[in-house]
């Protein structure tokens, strides 16, 4: 619990047991990108008594923050996950609703490329892709914990 009030004090949140316990689940989830609901059934699992609303709102609140990103998906999904890591794009399985994570170099500097072009000075961008993961294709069972990720990594992806 240490660790977790010093990153809620460095974000400028005061501890209270729901923020404590949300960002636990957070951490701690096998799976990096949660809806508001998945959170909450973690938390019912852990008997702890905190409702959806409570959830959606501390979550927000930690989007605010900067503790978390939130990616809305078209058609109303949305999901969170810690913003610790560096920049990575979103593929959306629209019927098992995992969010795959991937990096790809050329992508990234196509877009760069694309911007610059356009005299336009990129600060950010998001994609997201959506289809069907081969899992459910196959055979009806999501493929996410067999394909967690796909990075090509470069040294310019850092430059983003
Ligand atoms: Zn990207
Ligand atoms: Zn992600």
């Amino acid at each position: 619990m240490m660790n977790i009030t010093s990153e809620l004090k460095k974000a400028g949140l005061r501890s209270t047991i729901p923020r404590l316990k949300i960002l636990d689940v957070l951490e701690h989830a096998t799976v990096r990108h949660m809806a508001a609901e998945d959170v909450y059934k973690q938390l019912l699992e852990m008997d702890e008594d905190i409702g959806l609303a409570t959830v959606y709102r501390v979550l927000t609140q930690f989007e605010n923050a900067g503790l978390v990103i939130r990616h809305s998906f078209e058609g109303g999904r949305s999901v969170f996950e810690l913003n610790d890591e560096d920049h990575h794009d979103h593929m959306l399985c629209l019927e098992c609703g995992d969010v795959f994570e991937f990096i790809d170099k050329t992508i990234e500097e196509r877009q760069r490329h694309v911007a610059k072009n356009m005299g336009f000075v990129l600060e950010e961008h998001s994609l997201h892709l959506y289809g069907v993961c081969e899992g459910m294709k196959k055979s009806g069972k999501c493929s996410l914990k067999k394909k967690k990720r796909a990075r090509v990594f470069s040294e310019k992806d850092s430059a983003l």
